[in-house]
């Protein structure tokens, strides 16, 4: 098992002063898959004022200490250092009431939610693992630690996690918990929409991702009730148009918002100008950042371009910017394969490859990249004005339509043509 130095320091340290310290939760499940972690966390039958003082030597973080908490600096990570815990009631099918520190680390684990990140290891006691964490790992099972229905109740946010579970590493939620999964997806309604929103982007971004929504929709009707109603719709090809667009966010790639914009394309069956309004709306309710929320509407409220001419995509360049030009390309080629439509989806593999050249070739596809500016037309004689901007217009134009080359001689030498034509259109 593999340890990085700075966090079997820690361990060390907090053994050597006579404490019990473990790697606990989803890095040991992470690890144990073949993954390389996120970050460590570390439990400990220290409490959080004993783990202060432990390492009063180092710069220290104490905003969770409430919920037994410290993060510790060392080289420049932060290590979260969390007491034993087991938790009382619940409240507002969310949050634990009180916190009660343990000195067992197998209270620790029991109030984990799946079996999978209910595991601890030291190095120095080895595996710790209750439930049959590492069993159900080898079998790609997820199940909740304890019954279902009770531990999704405490905290119904635990039902997304488990959605988000299966979709990243393809575990099976296991008859007694997928059951649950479903009955219990109304209490999400009482969680808050950004711990919503994490978990679906997470979601989203999974290899299981169409699969798992799919199977899971009446959890996503909760959250996302617009997209259940696509479920109504049918597809020739994929079926119902939830597959579809399902299949499109999960193919499509990332940001974020590119799959965001696949998901919601045709989230209004009227058409996509009223799509793109609903999907706007939906993503203000589900708080995601403004920079999110209007890239994937523009995406989705603009046509499919039909010119993939170098000057067509260099002329969508110049009206999105790149990224989002290259995000509608990408999300044309993903819908085409969503409806079944290889060859479209080709031409748009093909678009894409001339995007990337003319992205590398650096080509011209803003005003500010045009080897001339306002300045250097006035002073060829060309007064401010009107006219001005007019031409500078016409000059991008055909920069873009590679009519005109992009350098300051012969744009000059195009400028004072035109103005001697006096044929500015
Ligand atoms: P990842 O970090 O990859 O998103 P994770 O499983 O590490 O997944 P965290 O939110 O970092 O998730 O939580 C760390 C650990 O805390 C989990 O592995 C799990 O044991 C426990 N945990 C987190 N959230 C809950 C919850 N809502 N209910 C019960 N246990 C939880
Ligand atoms: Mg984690």
């Amino acid at each position: 098992m593999f340890i990085p130095d700075y966090t079997s320091a820690i361990l060390r340290r907090l053994e050597d002063a006579g404490y019990e310290a473990y790697i606990v939760g989803g890095c040991l499940r992470d690890m144990m898959l073949g993954l390389t972690p996120k970050d460590y966390d570390i439990a400990t039958n220290a409490r959080p004022s004993e783990v202060l003082a432990l390492f009063a030597g180092y710069k220290t973080i104490t905003a969770g200490i409430k919920h037994g908490t410290v993060g510790v600096v060392t080289g420049g990570t932060v290590t979260e250092i969390t007491t034993f815990r087991s938790d009382g009631e619940y409240a507002d099918h969310r949050h634990p009431v009180s916190v009660e520190y343990s000195d067992r680390i197998e209270d620790d684990l029991s109030r984990r939610d799946f079996t999978v990140n209910a595991m601890a290891y030291s190095p120095k006691r080895g595996i710790v693992d209750p439930f049959g964490g590492a069993e159900d790992l080898k079998n790609g099972i997820l199940r909740t630690v304890g019954d279902p229905a009770a531990r999704f109740s405490e905290d119904a946010l635990r039902i997304l996690r488990g959605v988000r579970f299966a979709s990243v590493y393809g575990l099976e939620p296991e008859p007694a918990t997928a059951r649950a999964m479903l009955e219990c997806a109304c209490l999400l309604s009482a969680v808050a929409v950004e711990r919503i929103s994490a978990e679906l982007f997470g979601t989203l971004a999974g290899p299981y991702a169409e699969k798992y929504l799919h199977r899971f929709k009446g959890v996503l009707a909760v959250v996302l009730p617009e997209l259940a109603e696509m479920a109504s719709r049918q597809d020739p090809v994929r079926g119902d148009m939830l597959k579809r667009a399902l299949y499109a966010a999960s193919v499509v790639g990332d940001p974020v918002w590119l799959r965001l914009a696949a998901l919601l394309e045709h989230v209004d069956g009227r058409g996509r100008k009223e799509s793109a309004e609903l999907a706007g709306e939906i993503l203000r309710r589900l708080r995601v950042d403004r920079h999110t929320r209007e890239n994937a509407t523009k995406i989705v409220g603009e046509p499919e371009p039909d010119d993939l001419s170098r000057a067509g995509i260099r002329r969508l360049m110049a009206k999105l910017m790149p990224t989002l030009a290259v995000g509608r390309l990408k999300l044309c080629r993903a819908s085409a394969e969503a409806a079944g439509e290889p060859e479209k989806a080709d031409r748009y593999a093909r678009a894409l490859e001339i995007a990337d050249d003319i992205l590398l070739s650096g080509d011209c596809v803003s005003l500010s990249m045009l080897e001339i500016s306002g300045d250097d037309l006035i002073s060829l004689g060309v007064p401010p004005g009107k006219k001005l901007g007019k031409l500078l217009m016409q000059l991008f134009e055909e920069v873009l339509e590679g009519k005109t080359e992009n350098t300051r001689h012969a744009l000059a030498a195009r400028a004072s043509d035109l103005i001697a034509k006096d044929n500015i259109s």
